[in-house]
């Protein structure tokens, strides 16, 4: 018998609220992993302990959410290069006696993506500059989008995104200003919300978008993840469109992350059902 298991889990504040663990935990279970995922709820002043403490013990990794996911950097002794383009990290690796920080949001994004849709020559419109659209922008872009356009409705958010696309990816980037009842350009293959608009409670909040420019063919994406089913998503099935939820993108954020903590590679339908089971 092997009473010893490897600890992986979550450094948050609040996270009373978070589903991660019983996704991943439903992961470790399915494949019989002597795995395990504590998910602690960390102040600000407490995360240089709870990293110490999770050298000291001989986690994995663990995973960053509000509010440590770029005050964490500071704690590490390395960056993965997307990461490191992003300004923030998601999920942190032990490796060798080293801790390196990823960011798993844009690669899970893009992870849920690839089965929908080509990505390499894509023209992206993106809603949001916030941290998700960050990762996303950022991702998208090394995985070879052609160009990305940043609708934002704070200006300075928004152009420092796009210049960061510019300056640090292949992909050609623009910043445009949101302004009301928003064209979907013509040529655009991806759309992407990556605000908050439309998370729990506020489920009729809706993006301020010409809703008939949304055409047959294109591929919309929310990373809102509770609910899954926003005005978006429906409204851009009703329309025609290929739509990928925001579960999709949590779950293979989280499958990524335990890729990189063990190098399997987990059913991501196991994962999806407990979420859809805790959340719905
Ligand atoms: P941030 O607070 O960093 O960014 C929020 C973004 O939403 C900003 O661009 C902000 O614009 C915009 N925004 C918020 N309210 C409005 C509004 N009323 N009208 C227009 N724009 C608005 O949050 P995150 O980037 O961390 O998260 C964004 C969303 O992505 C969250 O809902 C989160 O749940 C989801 N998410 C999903 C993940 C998944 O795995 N599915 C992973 C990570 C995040 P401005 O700059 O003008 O304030």
């Amino acid at each position: 018998m092997n009473f010893l298991h490897t600890l992986t889990g979550s450094f948050a504040q609040p996270a009373a609220e978070n589903p991660t663990v019983a996704m991943i935990e439903a992961a470790y279970r399915h494949h019989g992993m002597e795995w395990r995922y504590v998910n602690c709820e960390v102040p600000p002043e407490r995360l240089a302990d709870a990293v110490r403490g999770a050298r000291a013990m001989g986690w994995a990794g663990f995973n960053c959410s509000l509010p440590h996911k770029v005050t964490v950097i500071e704690h590490l002794d390395g960056l993965a290069p997307s990461a490191q383009i992003i300004g923030a990290v998601n999920t942190v690796v032990l490796q060798g006696d080293l801790l390196v920080g990823e960011n798993t949001d844009g690669q899970g994004f893009v992870e849920a993506l690839r089965p929908v849709c080509t990505i390499e020559g894509q023209r992206v419109l993106l809603f949001g500059a916030g941290g998700a659209a960050r990762a996303v922008a950022v991702e998208l872009a090394l995985a070879g989008a052609a160009h990305i356009t940043v609708v934002n409705r704070g200006r300075l958010r928004g152009q420092e995104l796009a210049d960061l696309i510019a300056a640090r990816t292949g992909a050609t980037a623009e910043y445009l200003h949101w302004q009301p009842t928003m064209q979907i350009p013509t040529g655009t293959g991806i759309v992407v919300n990556a605000t908050s608009i439309g998370l729990f409670p506020n489920v009729d909040d809706q993006l301020d978008i010409d809703w008939s420019t949304l055409r047959p063919g294109m591929v919309v994406a929310d990373a809102i993840p509770n609910p899954p089913r926003t005005h978006l998503i429906r409204t851009a099935e009703a329309a025609g469109c290929t739509v990928l939820d925001g579960l999709g993108m949590l779950v293979n954020q989280g499958a990524v992350a335990i890729r990189l903590w063990s190098g399997v590679d987990v059913d991501r339908g196991v994962m999806r059902r407990e979420l859809e089971r805790v959340l719905l």
